[in-house]
């Protein structure tokens, strides 16, 4: 039996043997979900000029000197009036009324908010005056050139997931296009002679298939291309037939046919071409296949996952989705309640987190519960050696609610 560590090993030693890095540039407005292929650097400082905080006056600091309790207000002129948008301009002497996100006049080293000399959104006209009461700090109210960013910084690194704060300063900086990893191609083969299509009428013995929509749907949200088909068959000819009228795809899944039944249509099929069918120590999930074949004239992996819905997403969330997006968040739980663990094998329980941080299970151990998985936000990970844990012991708890 193999162990899920010596399982994720063989999975990743498969692709990285077979996928070359592959980077696209996309424009930073369809970049939604993507993963960085290389650092982003800003061009310009963030922001580009020293600017102001708030709707006020600005002011040279030195104008408030020894200003304080004790000593009467300080009269300044007003002579100019700065809006956003404007150039940036020269504060000749005096005051001049400012807008949140105007120039700082150069001159200028602060801005005192409108409030602070007189009534909000009341300002004095070029001309008049208004009186400073207390010492003004330089640079208050003052947003710096570059103090967010400077220019050449890296504004974002490899790897990062672009979500709407990466991509709101990707534009703040000017950058309309950006290096992101390919979308990996990945044909996924629902197998069985009892599935059918979901909207079809269910006749006497057929399920439903679940796992082509759940499993592309898994390989999307991870930054995949899924393209699902459905060999409702336990015929390898059905099986082959469909492998050789797929295009180039850069990865294959299947579901089901790898248990020890009688009609395993994808071990039968598969084996023969050289992928290797091993029982690792996991519940749910157990049988697994993986090797490469030709699809469309090129070398292709091939994992091959369990049917059982629960199982064949566990497998997804244990072998392909670490390689394709990541790690999930991990986090250590008190456990609600207790739970039983076969002591040979890591099993993944589903779960949800309390609002006061525990994790509850959902639904049993069985590998058909897919209901249940989906009233479920966590995947409870219970190592190989625990056979029994406690309600309050804690257990490492994968978040899977993205
Ligand atoms: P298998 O791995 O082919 O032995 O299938 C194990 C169990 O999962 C059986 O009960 C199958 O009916 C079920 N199953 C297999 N494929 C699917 C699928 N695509 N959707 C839903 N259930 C499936
Ligand atoms: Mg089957």
């Amino acid at each position: 039996m193999t162990t899920v560590a010596e399982h994720q090993a063989a999975v990743r030693a498969l692709i990285a043997s077979h996928w070359r890095p592959m980077t696209e540039q996309v424009p930073t407005g369809a970049a939604l979900g993507r993963v960085l292929a290389a650092d982003v650097t800003s061009p310009i400082d963030l922001p580009p000029f020293d600017n102001s905080q708030m709707d006020g006056y600005a002011v040279r600091a030195a104008d408030s000197d020894g200003l304080g309790e004790a000593s009467t207000g300080r009269s300044l002129r007003i002579t100019g009036h700065i809006a956003a948008g404007d150039p940036i301009r020269q504060l000749e002497d005096g005051a001049a009324a400012i807008m949140t996100g105007a120039p700082l006049p150069l001159g200028a080293d602060a801005v005192v908010p409108v409030e602070a000399v007189g009534r909000p959104g009341e300002f004095a006209a070029v001309g008049d005056a208004i009186e400073l009461r207390a010492q003004i700090e330089p640079g208050a109210f003052v947003r710096p050139r570059g103090s967010d960013l400077a220019a050449g910084g890296v504004l974002l690194t490899a790897g990062t997931a672009l979500g709407p704060a990466q991509l709101g300063a990707l534009a703040a900086s000017g950058v309309t296009t950006v290096p992101v990893r390919a979308r990996p191609r990945v044909l996924v083969i629902s197998t069985g002679a009892e599935l059918a299509e979901p909207g079809e009428p269910l006749r006497p013995g057929a399920i439903y298939d679940a796992n082509a929509v759940s499993l592309s749907a898994a390989i999307t949200l991870a930054g995949g291309v899924a393209l699902a088909t459905g060999v409702y068959s336990d015929d390898p000819g059905h099986l082959r037939m469909a492998l050789e009228a797929a295009g180039p795809v850069e990865l294959v899944v299947t579901s089901g046919g790898v248990s020890a039944g009688a009609h395993e249509v994808v071990r039968d099929t598969l084996a023969p071409l050289g992928l290797t069918f091993d029982s690792v120590a996991v519940q749910p999930g157990g049988p697994q296949g993986l090797g490469a074949i030709t699809v469309s004239g090129f070398p292709t992996p091939v994992l091959c996952f369990p049917g059982n819905p629960v199982s064949a997403l566990v497998s997804f969330e244990l072998f392909l989705r670490p390689l394709l997006r990541g790690p999930r968040p991990v986090l250590r739980l008190p456990l609600a309640a207790s739970l039983d663990s076969p002591v040979a094998k890591h099993q993944v329980r589903r779960g949800r987190i309390t609002a006061d941080q525990t994790v509850e299970l959902v639904g049993g151990p069985s590998s058909h519960l897919l209901a249940a998985y989906a009233r479920s936000d966590a995947l409870v990970q219970v190592p190989v050696g625990v056979d029994h844990l406690d309600a309050g012991e804690s257990v490492e708890v994968w978040r899977i609610d993205e």
